[in-house]
């Protein structure tokens, strides 16, 4: 079963790659995330398990994650999964470093946006205030630099069409290794 991890700054088209990704690959299902932060206003119908802190506390004392990171404040964490399909896992570079260090033949994608201001343009127009957009520029700063020292494959997001069929292809690639 291959384990796929999408990682990138908030704003740079995660979320719809992911959906695109699944719903044109029957073998490959998008991992549920638990998370402590509240409902945003873009959250696509069933985004997210949204638990209260003692409740994702519990959860993960008891091993059902297979990784977890707190982010800017809020608890994230991936379900532990029985299933043996494909998973796409759409998480941040620091739960991509426990992903690899269970299983080092994850792939492991940073998708960015072509420039920083860029970033922060569409982070403001998806309704983050000036501070939080400011925020989630600068820890991009850091996860891109983490991202490459793991290995993460790099994938600009400058034509959505254009950067699903990249990720295709590279999943393919990694399905015929194993
Ligand atoms: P957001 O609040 O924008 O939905 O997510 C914030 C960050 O948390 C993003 O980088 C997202 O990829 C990451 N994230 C979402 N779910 C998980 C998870 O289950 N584990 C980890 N480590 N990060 C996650």
């Amino acid at each position: 079963m291959l384990l796929v991890v999408l990682s990138g700054p908030g704003g740079a088209g995660k979320g719809t790659i992911a959906r695109a990704l699944v719903e044109g690959d029957a073998a490959l299902d998008l991992s549920r995330s638990w998370t402590t932060r509240g409902r945003r206003a873009d959250d696509i119908e069933g985004a997210y398990v949204f638990v209260t802190r003692e409740e994702f506390e519990e959860h993960r004392e008891a091993g059902g994650f297979l990784e977890w990171n707190e982010f800017l404040g809020e608890l994230y964490g991936t379900p532990v999964s029985n299933s043996d399909r494909d998973l796409l896992l759409e998480i941040d570079v620091a739960g991509g470093h426990q992903v690899l260090e269970h299983r080092p033949d994850a792939v492991c994608l940073f998708v960015d946006a072509p420039d920083d201001e860029e970033l922060r343009r569409r982070l403001l127009a998806r309704g983050d205030s000036i501070s939080r957009a400011d925020q989630r520029a600068e820890e991009a700063i850091r996860e891109r630099a983490e991202a490459d020292r793991l290995g993460y494959v790099r994938v600009v997001n400058d034509d959505l069409q254009a950067t699903v069929s990249e990720i295709q292809s590279l999943i393919e690639a990694a399905r015929r290794q194993v």
